[in-house]
Formats: C-alpha cells, structure tokens, sequence
C-alpha cells in the first residue's frame, strides 16, 4: 500500500524547481528584482488583505507585488508601500465592453472608466497611466480582451487564470493532487505555450508592446464577484497566493538595487515596467532567472524594451544562466532565428531591422507545446520608436461651418434632471443623474433632422468637469449608432465621420446610412457616470458636414 502510494506521488508530483548557481552574475543578480503582477485582494474578489498578500509574496521570495483589484478607476490608489518587506503597489483592473484592462501607475479618474475597450485605453493614457491588456486568451468570453486595435501599452502573455481555465480535467485533477505536497510547482504543471505570445508577436511589429505574466491571483476562492467557476479545486483558500506567487514571477531588471524608499523604488519598478526592462520566469521549473539582452554599436546600446536604429552595424547578445539542457532562443519577429545551450548567443545585426526577443526552453517543460522558461521582452531595432503610452487622441479641428446650429432640446429617464439654457447659440445643459441603484439612468441634448445628407458631425464640446459624453444618431426604427469622446474643461472640438459611429445594443446593425438618421444626441449616461452624478454639458457649436 505505502509502495503504491509511493510510486502514485513519484508519477503525479512534478520536481522541485531547479536551484542555479549565481556566482558571476552578482552585478545582474542584485538589480534583478522579481514580482508578482495581477493580484485580487478582499477590496474586490481576493480572499486575502494587502498584508495578507505581501507575507505570502514575502514567503516565496518576491520583492514586489501590484495589486489590480476591479474598479472603474476613481478610488484614488493606495500610495506605494512596503508590508512585510514587499513594495506593495496599487493598480486597478477596469471592465470594458471587450474585456479588461489592467491601469497601473494611474492617478484617480475623474469620471468611472469604461465602455469600448479604446476609450478606456485613450482614457488610461491620457491620464498618464500604463495599460495592459488582461487575459487575451481566456476561454471565457466575458473576461477576454478581444479588441486588436486600440494602442494598449502591455499585453499579458500569460495569465495563471486562462491557463487554468484551458487545461484538461486530467491536468487539473493531477495538479489537484501534486498541490498538497509541492504547490507552486503543481500549479506550474497546467501550464502551456499560449496562443497570446503569437498575438503578442503580431502587435509588437506595429508598435511596442510589454509583456507581462499575469498571475491573476485571488487566493483561492473568494467573494467570486466575477465568476464562480474560476477555482482550481472548488476548495477555500485554494490556489493560495503563496502558491500562485511560486508559480511564476515578472523580473524587472533596474539601474540600480531597490533602496527602501516605497516612493523611489515604486517609481525605478513601475519605470522598469514601462519601458520593458522586464521579463517572465517560471520560477516553479528553475530559479534564480537572470538574463542579459542588449544589443550594441559605436556609441548607442538599447537594453530589453529599448529601441535601436537600424541603420548601424550592432551586435546583439543574450546571456543568461541556464539550468541543465536548457535552450537559449532568438527570436526575430515571432520566428526562431537561432538557438544554443551555452548560455550566450551573439549575432550581428547588419542593417537588419525587426523585433528581436528571446526564450529559454527547458527539456521538461510542461504543456504542449511547453511553456517556455523565460521570455524576454522585445529589443526593436530600427522601427520607430515610439514610447509606449504616448498616443494620446489628437484633437480634431475646430468646426468649419456646415448645417449649424442645431434646435437642441433634453431626453432623459425619469429619475434623472436637466435643465436646458441656450444664449448666444451656445447651449448648456445642466444634468443630474438619477440616485439610487444602476438603472440605466442618462440625460442627453437631443435634436431632430429631416432627410439629412451628411458625412460627418462637427462638434465643439466643454464641460465644467472633465467628461466622457456618447455622441450618437439615431434612426426613426430607434436603431442607433455611437461612440464616446472625452469632453475637457477647456473644451474639446471632434470631427465625427458617420462611418466611425459603432452599433448600440448589441444589435447586429449594418453601417448607417445618413438619409435613415433622424436624430442625434450627446448622452451623458452610468458607461462613465454614477447614478446621483451632475454637472453642465456645454456645446459651443455644432455642424452636420459632407
Ligand atoms: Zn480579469
Ligand atoms: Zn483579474
């Protein structure tokens, strides 16, 4: 019986992660700092607190964690902080129409954030904040993020929860098992190459993208606001934090060691993140992970997450310590460009230019295909630079006549108010927002057509506040189209071709057709509002245009 139990364990059970010897690497090692990203607490669905979650970080050897519970953006985040002798940071994961998106280093918003997924990704970025595309692999549709458009800063190559989710029962039922006696590792056992890194790939050749490894970690079951099926076991408590934390980890690798400052070190952290001075190990199959990626010419030297001018000969390298067969891999826009098990890889760039990165892969790597050991972010080599987080809408030009003004007048639910004043054809409107629970309650400036024949909506906006108003038309079936815009204080001028206006509703509406519009409305509504909220919409001109 003890035998069959024995050799039960020894099939189920996968290996401690293997321990590497850093001496020579003592430099790296020191400014290498690894974290664990991702992270519910009892603020939305986790099961544990802040100083719940950094003792366990603090257990499985990570010096940081970043918090991303729920919200719409407007509790100011928590200052950074370190428990336990973690840097705890504070960001929040926003829901969109098409999925979630992580905000980190973000001030409070001004209005709650959400709606389609590229206004919250415009919004994140205008208010100075780094945006990250949650679980673009989950099977669960609602979770997903499924836009492929907007200019997100980071994408999650690898979530824990997605990984789970996607396993067979096989793989769970064993790692189920594996978990009581070796749990990081158990958890490491469901997980694959997934289908993101392609998606990852594809993104990055446009514009740059960080990756990070998300370990959407809830501490096992919690409050399950989101989902009840998303536990591994159905037990309490079960994957722990501790466990996730031992799983996987994001390593940053900064100027110089944290010095203890939670300010400073937040900043040399989040700055590292930014700029994809980061990568990913799976710390359950061998650890420490240190890599050196650079690529070098004359006087110029990008590091991981930097850019390179192509025009110069640069030799790139990659160093990194490798576990026994491991594989270092160079990757050139997606493809495998060249491979060794000595532990560096040099190669000279002459005017080549593309997106270069680089994987270790381990002999016995779980998944099929295995889940790669490390992944480097990207070294961008002759493509244009441009920092992530940079692209901010461009305000349009300011209207130029056409069809103005319009007779505008108010609709609304019955819970909420507004008050129409109109002087020297500029109109404002005072709105509030009916109190009480979420019943889709707006105030809009509504305004009639007849037979229209025009292209475009030109519209100067201003608010007393900073605002996100829906601008949308509307045919005489009730069928409408629309999209949101941000309104600043000092006021906003858009140009709003008719063919950029999406369907509402969900309704499977083809394009619009100008002459079917008979109406148009500026809707102030709960996608960006709270019930009980107030304020003046103003619009400053208005125009139907060719
Ligand atoms: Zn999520
Ligand atoms: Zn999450």
């Amino acid at each position: 019986m003890l035998i069959a139990a024995g050799v039960f364990l020894f099939l189920v059970v996968p290996p401690r992660p293997a321990r590497l010897d850093t001496s020579g690497w003592a430099e790296l090692s020191a400014r290498t700092v690894s974290g664990a990203y991702h992270i519910h607490t009892t603020r939305s669905d986790g099961i544990g607190d802040k100083a719940a979650v950094a003792a366990a970080a603090g257990r499985a050897g990570l010096k940081f964690v970043i918090l991303t519970d729920h919200g719409d953006g407007t509790r100011p985040p928590d200052p950074p902080a370190y428990l336990e002798g973690v840097l705890v940071l504070d960001g929040v994961e926003i829901s969109t129409d098409e999925g979630h998106y992580v905000a980190l280093d973000m001030p409070r918003a001004p209005y709650p954030l959400g709606g389609a997924a590229e206004a919250v990704v415009e919004d994140v970025a205008r208010l100075g904040g780094f945006g990250i595309a949650a679980h673009p692999d989950s099977p669960k549709a609602a979770l997903r993020w499924t836009n492929d458009r907007a200019p997100v800063d980071g994408i999650e190559w690898l979530n824990a929860d997605s990984e789970w989710r996607s396993a067979s029962r096989r793989q769970q039922v064993r790692a189920g098992l594996a978990y009581f006696l070796r749990p990081g590792p158990a958890l490491a056992t469901l997980l694959d190459r997934p289908a993101a890194l392609d998606r990852w790939d594809r993104r990055a050749a446009v514009r740059p993208v960080v990756a990070l490894a998300g370990a959407d970690a809830h501490g096992g079951v919690g409050q399950r606001a989101e989902d009840t099926s998303r536990s591994l076991s159905g037990m309490i408590g079960i994957p722990s934090y501790e466990a996730s934390f031992r799983a996987f980890s994001n390593r940053v690798i900064l100027d110089r060691p944290l010095a203890g400052n939670p300010v400073d070190d937040a900043r040399a952290v989040l700055g590292a993140i930014r700029k994809g001075s980061v990568f990913t190990a799976i710390d359950a199959l061998a650890g420490p992970a240190l890599l050196d990626f650079r690529v070098e010419g004359g006087l110029t030297r990008a590091g991981m997450g930097g850019a390179f001018p192509g025009d110069s000969d640069a030799t790139l390298t990659a160093r990194a310590l490798l576990p026994r067969g491991a594989e270092l891999v160079l990757r050139h826009s997606g493809q495998e460009i060249g491979r060794t098990t000595n532990g560096e890889l040099r190669r000279s760039l002459n005017d080549a230019q593309g997106v270069y990165r680089v994987e270790v892969s381990l002999p016995d790597a779980p998944g099929v295909p295995p889940v790669p050991w490390i992944v480097s972010n990207p070294i961008y080599v002759g493509l244009s630079s441009a920092a992530p987080g940079a692209s901010l809408a461009r305000p349009a030009p300011a209207p130029s006549g056409g069809i103005a003004p319009f007779p505008w007048r108010i609709e609304k639910d019955a819970s909420s108010g507004g008050i129409l004043r109109t002087s020297d054809h500029q109109v404002s409107l005072e709105y509030k927002l009916g109190e009480g629970p979420r019943n889709s309650q707006f105030v809009a400036l509504a305004t009639d057509l007849q037979h229209p024949s025009f292209g475009a909506l030109e519209l100067s906006l201003a608010g007393d506040r900073p605002l996100r108003v829906s601008v949308q038309v509307r045919r005489a079936d009730g069928g409408r189209w629309g999209r949101s815009f941000y309104v600043d204080p000092a006021g906003t001028s858009l140009r709003i071709p008719l063919s950029t206006l999406r369907p509402i509703g969900g309704a499977a509406l083809a394009a619009v057709s100008p002459t079917d519009v008979t109406s148009i409305l500026l809707v102030v509504d709960l996608a960006n509002a709270t019930p009980g909220g107030s304020g003046t919409l103003r619009v400053l001109a208005s125009a139907l245009v060719r």
